[in-house]
């Protein structure tokens, strides 16, 4: 199989002025080039030059749907949306998902590999590839087609190199993702953490998208979070910020898999959610998840405490209240260290709605320092379990895209 990189329209992107005009074509198109020179300090002959190169790589197509103000009717710009695809992945615990989205951030097609429990750095790199071609040969797009590949991995990823520098659920270290990726697929490659990349799929296409300050919050597995700070990504010194996971709730907590006492995520991730109802229940709670396990209590698990909650178990509904209040305490101080304008909720145990919702919206309640901070907006995400494999594609779109004005 050839596979050929778009070298040609990146490096067209590379200017600041190119990509600034295909964000507002984007953001606010269909629009007018005389328009677009309102919107910036670009001279209106500048503005001619850089749309007629949009335009000849296709990134750009011409319109008349634009709103006519009477006499001719001007030519209106917008995205060609559909000329070019770019690949997302989302590393999960147990499965691998990729979607190819178009320019607008619309999934066009998707696939999910298996992934062994606790693969090595080479499984994982292996179910990359593997999943990467096959939406490539499934897909009506050529290779040239794409722009380019975005991987959202849990834990710390060194965004610069592309490496994923410790995955804690796998045990892995330093993978070379970017490198690998780069030299099979002959495409442009980023790396990030899944948090982030839920909270950048969510800013971008979801429910964070008039916010400059928006953390994203993924609860699943684990917990992490995503902090967008006036448009971008915040990274910390060492790639570490937004492990809000760790965070110390209760020292006398259970013990976390990082060997500390009572983080947020060993109290209130999915599978502390189950080895809490599993404890309870073997000390002679009744409930549902009895029957719904066949008395084989191992297998409950998070998602089957919230089954039992949407069927009105109350011992479910009271293990959720108290999750969501864990919740509400890790987010309240993020609230005070960096108060965002808004806090989206997402991955596997915020699928159970407003059972998690409504305690963490109240403890925020009893707890914020001010009544700013105690009605911090609190929402769940909108792209749900794509959040984070769109989200991954973004890192790619980005490069593209800039809302930076000139
Ligand atoms: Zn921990």
């Amino acid at each position: 199989m050839s596979l050929k990189y778009v070298t040609g329209s990146f490096q067209l992107m590379k200017s600041i002025n190119r990509s600034t005009i295909l964000n507002i074509i984007r953001e606010e198109g269909p629009i007018s080039r005389a328009e677009i020179a309102k919107r910036t300090s670009l001279t209106p002959p500048t503005v001619s030059n850089l749309v007629k190169e949009l335009i000849t790589t296709e990134f750009v197509i011409e319109t008349n749907q634009g709103e006519s103000k009477g006499g001719r009717k001007p030519t209106y710009l917008e995205i060609n949306g559909n000329r070019f695809f770019v690949i997302g992945i989302d590393v999960g615990h147990f499965h691998m998902k990729f979607v190819v989205t178009n320019l607008f951030g619309e999934v066009v097609d998707r696939i999910t590999l298996p992934l062994d429990p606790k693969p090595d750095a080479e499984q994982i790199l292996h179910t990359m590839e593997e999943g990467i071609h096959t939406v490539i040969q499934q897909g009506q797009a050529t290779a040239g087609d794409y722009l380019g590949i975005g991987v959202g991995m849990h834990g710390i990823v060194d965004v610069e190199r592309g490496i994923s520098l410790y995955a804690p659920s796998f045990q892995t270290h330093d993978i070379a993702i970017r490198e690998r990726l780069e030299d099979t697929f002959q495409m442009m490659v980023k790396v990030e953490n899944d948090a982030k990349t839920m909270t950048l799929g969510e800013f971008w296409f979801g429910n964070g998208m008039e916010d400059g300050n928006v953390v994203g919050v993924n609860i699943g597995y684990g917990i992490g979070a995503g902090i967008i700070n006036d448009g971008t990504l915040f990274q910390g010194e060492n790639f570490i910020a937004g492990e809000i996971g760790h965070m110390t709730i209760d020292l006398t907590g259970p013990q976390c898999s990082c060997g500390n006492y009572g983080c947020l995520q060993a109290m209130a991730a999915g599978p502390a959610i189950a080895r809490l109802a599993i404890k309870e229940l073997k000390s002679g709670k009744t409930s549902l998840l009895t029957k719904m396990t066949d008395g084989v209590l191992d297998q409950v698990t998070g998602e089957l405490v919230h089954e039992a909650a949407r069927q009105g178990d109350s011992f479910s509904i009271d293990l959720l209240t108290q999750t969501g209040r864990y919740i509400g305490i890790g987010l309240t101080n993020l609230i005070h260290t960096l108060n965002p304008k808004r806090i989206i909720i997402g991955g596997g145990v915020a699928k159970a709605g407003d059972h998690i919702l409504e305690p963490i919206r109240q403890t925020i309640q009893q707890r914020g320092l001010t009544e700013e901070a105690r009605n911090t907006t609190i929402v769940p995400s909108l792209l749900q379990e794509d959040a984070s494999a769109i989200g991954a594609c973004g890192l790619i779109l980005n490069e593209f895209f800039t809302s930076k004005r000139v």
